[in-house]
């Protein structure tokens, strides 16, 4: 068979055939509540000096393939161990990737804890990896250690995602957990600290210890999701290996002079990490109150709840101009399940009302 004989279904990977592209809500026009993403971008105050930066930049030179100047900024503003590797992606969701292409030989599996962050299976089956979901418990969600080291004796994966906090359920697992965890573990254990801004449970100092222990971070719900840039910080062996994989130009000039320039100004993010933290805690409350909802305590900036029929409400927040997003059916454990982003004190008093409106 060749030229018009060939045919797609020949050649591409069932695996990848049977599943189907990452779907984004479209949000024109809605409050957009569904994803995580911070109230607010870069202030007023600080926009006149980003564009005189952005003025000043080499659009038609590829970027700096190390990122140098980018490194030594997240180094120094996250105190990372000089003796740590770091490696930069497009997103964390590329450095998961990364992850999956290196450490998918035959038979090679991934594990992590569900419900759980969607895009580790998605990386694994693209990869080819055989995926194990590690179940949490389905009332707390809590972590059962001596289950998770059973399995992971049963199992042998090559690699363990933890996200902590855990999206979709918003608590955060002990470091010691996670620790005994790396400890017993046959494989890479990558803590994923995509909520770091919003808790005070941090590995990050324990990365590298034992060498099979790293963390990623990223700077999407610090309030520059738009930047796309997530970070692993990991024993240098880790590092040397997986940038063999890395295409050379993935930090964008605009993402690596945007994260600089944000890394230089950290007040304005962090202070808008703390208020979206009083603000979680807040709406926690006025939920427990409302009738027919059962709202889980939260160490990120979302918060997860129950109703009787989530994709009704969802579909009635939406039409009231509210996006957030519809859990139901992802997974048993998430049935009526509906997951909230915390936004600023305007957007979650209209994401208040909507909710409350839509339950009635
Ligand atoms: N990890 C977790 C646990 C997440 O919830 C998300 C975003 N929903 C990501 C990683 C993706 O981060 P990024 O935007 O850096 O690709």
């Amino acid at each position: 068979m060749s030229g018009q004989g060939v045919r797609v279904q020949d050649l591409v990977r069932p695996e990848i055939l049977a599943g189907s592209p990452y779907q984004v809500a479209d949000a024109r026009g809605l409050l957009k509540l569904d994803a995580m993403e911070a109230p607010a971008g870069l202030p007023a105050g600080l926009e006149a000096d980003w564009q005189a930066r952005v003025a000043g930049l080499d659009w038609h030179r590829y970027p700096d393939s190390q990122a140098s100047a980018l490194k030594a900024a997240l180094r120094e503003q996250f105190a990372i161990d000089d003796r740590l590797g770091l490696l930069l992606g497009n997103g964390s969701d590329e450095i998961i990737q990364m992850l999956t292409l290196a450490l998918a030989r035959h038979g090679a599996s991934l594990m992590t804890p569900e419900p759980g962050f969607a895009i580790y299976k998605v990386a694994a089956r693209n990869a080819g990896m055989d995926y194990h979901a590690l179940p949490l418990d389905e009332q707390d969600f809590s972590l059962d250690l001596d289950r998770a080291l059973a399995e992971m004796e049963r199992l042998r994966p090559a690699l363990i995602f933890i996200a902590n906090p855990n999206n979709p359920t918003g608590n955060a697992f002990s470091p010691d957990q996670l620790q005994a965890i790396a400890d017993a573990a046959p494989g890479l254990v990558v803590v994923d600290e995509a909520y770091f801004p919003h808790t005070d449970i941090h590995c990050l100092d324990r990365a590298g210890r034992p060498a099979n222990l790293a963390v990623m971070r990223t700077l999407s719900k610090a309030g520059m999701a738009g930047l796309r840039l997530g970070w692993l910080v990991a024993d240098p062996a880790w590092i040397d290996a997986l940038e063999r994989l890395r295409m050379p130009y993935n930090i964008n000039v605009l993402t690596q002079a945007a994260a600089r320039f944000a890394l230089e100004n950290g007040d304005w993010w962090r202070s808008q990490a703390e208020l979206v933290r009083e603000e979680r805690a807040r709406l926690y409350q006025r939920l427990q109150g409302l009738d027919g909802v059962h709202v889980w305590p939260s160490e990120a900036n979302f918060l997860l709840l129950r109703v009787a029929d989530a994709p009704t409400v969802h579909a009635r927040m939406k039409a009231a101009g509210v996006l957030v997003k519809c859990l139901d059916g992802a997974h048993p454990a998430l049935s009526g399940c509906l997951r909230l982003t915390v936004g600023s004190p305007a957007d979650n008093e209209i994401l208040f009302e909507a909710l409350a409106a839509a339950i009635r």
